[in-house]
């Protein structure tokens, strides 16, 4: 005989909030009933365990599709429910057995093992269904089994059951809207988004209808269910446990990478959070690809986000990685995480290790480490930038590659360049090492040391080192091979009239009325000029090139600095051939110009052009000379 009721609390105000809930996130129902499936085994094994119970030689859960009846399936050998049970548990809405439960069994061994808090979860099950029926058999014994049917989620319908062992089975009539659910690729593909690492064994099949047997042939054997999920991932084993090949083998097949991870960190927080996972430095390919990391969150072996920057510093999204926290609630909102102060500190505790880690890598592998410096530097430039505590952890394994291939730390620099004794520090560095060959060897060639910075993070970066975090420290400030002549020249009588002289010339030979002109004695006689930008302004223009930003922007303030020691300078002093000095100042002013960045198109037309003009010259001097 069938009995009727109706669920209580305001059902008929909450059906519609869960049918919206994850409107986007539909799939989200299979994980809430495959969850409960395991949370149904994991009480009976906890039963079990106290000899309530025989224990049994296999538990499972599984999701069986029927595309011609249109059901869905989930199955559990568990604890089941009685017919109080699921009036209790499953009629009333925002009710959690599984906290009640977990009251009763207070710290008791296996109670970890429970998934659900929230009490909403099965709900969700009526997102695709048109009909949702319960078949349970209590494990208690005497118990009879039950079957509850309801098509809304808000009238249901009692009545005697024929499941015969202890359990549960959920069937439902999915919607039309929501066929694809039938589908084993897409219910593989939602199994192994959300319960790839589930704690029992989750097993998958489809019915189909068998095929007439041939003659003289054996009948087709029905399909095998396969497994879907991994019920030991990786993360939860003890870190001294784990090998190499265990770690790459995880990264590769959860994180669909070919490529070898460069290394890994095993968070395992008992204290003051319950935390596990691991986190992978992934082979960075190129700056714009690095921002493809993925860190999926995991609450007991359930997946619940990929990527929540309130719990994962953002520039740690970086990285690839699983991490595993019980106490974040599976329905994770955006606000509660953003407000939370468990989060926050959470947050900071995987920055720590991260940074810990880092270091810890180079101060115990530093060959290693700087063979990966190449991949990780724009990350850990990042993440000093955003976050200070992580920059006043790594600080000291921040490296600078020289221009000839040697990472040195800023300590190391300061002391190689004589500098640390010094009130005023500076480095030089170069942004393109073609490019900016020859300035570079102007200043190796002075001995200076040139560290290469070549990457979009490291205009900010370097601003960020000059005026952050040097509260009583020197000054430090990083001057690019072109900034000026500091350190090139020497002093020596400066002719104020032979500059002023020469500024006329290249002023009008270049039709710049407000070109700039200095006039030094170069230690090297190598080059006549050098094309110098203002360090700060060119880093602002810089800046405003990459991000686009048109709103402000900064002309760069150039300077053309000669050589009095090149011949050609002392030429030009003296001559008064004003053809043949206007081609020289044109052609020494766009070599000095060359020799720090691109000359436009047009420009680079009329250098050519001169450039053949004057070997013309060169071979065939001119008729009346
Ligand atoms: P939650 O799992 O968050 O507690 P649900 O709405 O998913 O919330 O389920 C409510 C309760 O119904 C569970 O706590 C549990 O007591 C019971 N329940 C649900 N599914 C099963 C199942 N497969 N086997 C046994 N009990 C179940």
């Amino acid at each position: 005989m069938a009995e009727k009721g109706s669920i209580s609390i305001h059902a008929q105000n909450i059906m519609p909030v869960i049918k919206r809930w994850l409107y986007s996130d539909k799939d989200i129902f299979l994980r809430e009933l495959v969850s409960n499936g395991c949370d149904a085994i994991a009480k009976y094994k906890l039963l079990a365990l106290k000899g309530e119970v025989p224990a049994l030689e296999e538990y499972r859960v599984d999701v069986v599709a029927d595309e011609k009846e249109g059901t869905l399936k989930i199955v559990d050998n568990g604890i089941g429910m009685t017919a109080d049970e699921v009036k209790r548990y499953i009629a009333q809405v925002a009710f959690s057995g599984a906290e009640e439960f977990l009251a009763k069994y207070k710290g008791e061994d296996g109670q970890n093992g429970i998934i659900g808090h929230f009490g909403l979860g099965f709900y969700s099950a009526f997102m695709v269904s048109e009909k949702v029926t319960i078949d349970t058999l209590s494990c208690q014994e005497g118990a009879q089994a039950v079957r509850w049917e309801s098509q809304d989620g808000m009238e249901y319908e009692m009545s005697p059951s024929d499941r015969q062992t202890h359990g549960t089975t959920i069937t439902l009539k999915i919607s039309q809207e929501d066929q694809d659910f039938l589908r084993k690729w897409t219910l593989r593909s939602t199994l192994e988004k959300y319960c790839a690492f589930m704690p029992v064994p989750i097993y998958l099949s489809q019915v189909k209808e068998p095929e007439p047997p041939k003659e003289g042939e054996e009948p087709p054997k029905p399909e095998e269910p396969e497994q879907v999920n991994d019920i030991h991932p990786l993360w939860m084993k003890k870190p001294s446990e784990c090998t190499e090949e265990e770690y790459k083998a995880f990264y590769h097949k959860v994180f669909h990478d070919y490529d070898d991870p460069l290394f890994w960190i095993h968070l395992n927080a008992e204290y003051p959070f319950n935390l596990k996972g691991i986190l992978y430095f992934p082979k960075i390919k190129n700056e714009f690809s690095s921002s493809e990391g993925v860190i999926k969150l995991y609450n007991n072996q359930v997946f619940v986000a990929d990527n929540i920057k309130e719990v994962i510093p953002e520039f740690l999204m970086l990285l690839k990685g699983a991490i595993d926290c019980p106490d974040l609630p599976l329905n994770v909102s955006r606000s509660f995480l953003q407000n939370d102060g468990y989060v926050k500190k959470m947050s900071a505790y995987i920055t720590r290790k991260v940074a810990d880690r880092l270091v810890s890598e180079f101060t115990g592998k530093r060959e290693d480490y700087q063979k990966y410096w190449d991949d990780i530097h724009p990350f850990v430039k990042y993440g000093c930038i955003r976050d200070e505590k992580f920059y006043d952890r790594v600080k000291d394994a921040i490296l600078f590659k020289t221009v000839d291939g040697q990472y040195l730390t800023l300590k190391e620099y300061l002391d190689k360049s004589g500098q640390s004794a010094e009130k005023e520090k500076t480095v030089y560095y170069a942004s393109d090492a073609k490019r900016q060959a020859q300035m570079i060897s102007l200043y190796t060639g002075e001995g200076k040391i040139v560290v290469l910075l070549d990457t979009l993070i490291d205009n900010n970066f370097i601003s960020f080192l000059e005026f952050v975090g040097r509260e009583g420290e020197d000054k430090l400030s990083f001057r690019r091979v072109d900034a000026g002549t500091e350190g090139l020249t020497e002093a020596g009588d400066t002719d104020e009239a032979a500059r002023k002289a020469l500024e006329d010339k290249f002023r009008k030979a270049l039709g710049q009325q407000d070109l700039a002109v200095t006039l030094s004695q170069f230690k090297q006689d190598t080059i006549p000029a050098m094309v110098t930008v203002d360090e700060q302004t060119r880093r602002f223009a810089d800046m405003s090139r990459v991000w686009g930003d048109r709103g402000f922007s900064m002309p760069e303030k150039k300077t053309l600095a000669l050589n009095a020691r090149h011949p050609l300078v002392q030429y030009l002093e003296t001559s008064q051939d004003e053809e043949l000095d206007a081609l020289v100042c044109q052609q020494v002013n766009d070599l000095a110009e060359m020799a720090r960045s691109p000359l436009e198109s047009e420009r680079m037309v009329a250098f050519l052009q001169r450039s053949n003009q004057l070997l013309t010259r060169l071979v065939k001097p001119r008729e009346n000379a």
